[in-house]
């Protein structure tokens, strides 16, 4: 059975992290984000993650080089599925990964990219409505509003607008993606290998038709 490999896009806003997670949950395919690889590393005090935490420390993008070897490293885990999220970001790093598959996979029958589509309006909605509070809870104006308005309903504390969420941030994360994803989707879509799932549907909804559209191509 060649291993399935599913490599999510998506804006800020998508909601794709919550659904690489979701698809991890159900097939039991590790999921490869490389924040999540970069906190693994740093807190198990690795010498790969030694050099990580320099970069970020000092505020720095991790080269691309050191994330591909991290990369690596989970890819050499036993799995039958693996779920990118956030990784390739750019054409160096699509690279890195096309000669990982190859190396460590030796198959591209199962790769595949899933794209979950918002679009700018919707991503700036979703965004500029979302408000924090210090102690960690995540709300949204629209779709998970406090019981009374600007106030934590749990600790009591005043809700506030990540600096990320303004909309003039906003823009320039939407057109970041859009440049840089450009060139991925493109790359797939040529491959024939591009699934496109509408993300402006409930988070459920947004699930089921991934897992129609994955059973649909016999992944799962
Ligand atoms: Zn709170």
């Amino acid at each position: 059975m060649p291993k399935k490999i599913i490599i999510f896009f998506g804006p800020p806003g998508s909601g794709k992290g919550t659904q690489a997670e979701l698809l991890a949950k159900k097939t039991g395919w590790k999921k490869i984000s490389t924040g999540d690889l970069f906190r693994a590393e740093i807190a198990a005090k690795t010498v790969l993650g030694q050099q990580v935490e320099k970069y970020l420390k000092a505020g720095k993008l991790v080269p691309d080089k050191l994330t591909a070897s991290l990369v690596e490293k989970n890819l050499r885990q036993k799995a039958s599925g693996f779920i990118f999220d956030g990784f390739p970001r750019n054409r160096r790093q699509l690279k890195d990964l096309l000669d990982l598959f190859k190396k460590i996979i030796k198959t591209s029958e199962a790769i595949y990219a899933l794209e979950v589509a918002v679009s700018d309006g919707e991503a700036r909605e979703r965004l500029g409505q979302r408000r924090l509070c210090a102690c960690g809870l995540v709300y949204h104006l629209v779709y998970n509003p406090p019981i009374s308005a600007g106030v934590c309903d749990i600790c009591g504390g005043k809700l506030f607008m990540r600096n990320d969420d303004q909309p003039k941030v906003i823009a320039g994360r939407l057109k970041i993606y859009h440049r840089q994803s450009a060139l991925l989707l493109d790359y797939w879509r040529k491959q024939g290998r591009l699934i496109k799932i509408d993300g402006e549907q409930a988070i459920k909804k947004i699930h089921e038709e991934i897992m129609e559209k994955l059973k649909s191509l016999k992944l799962v």
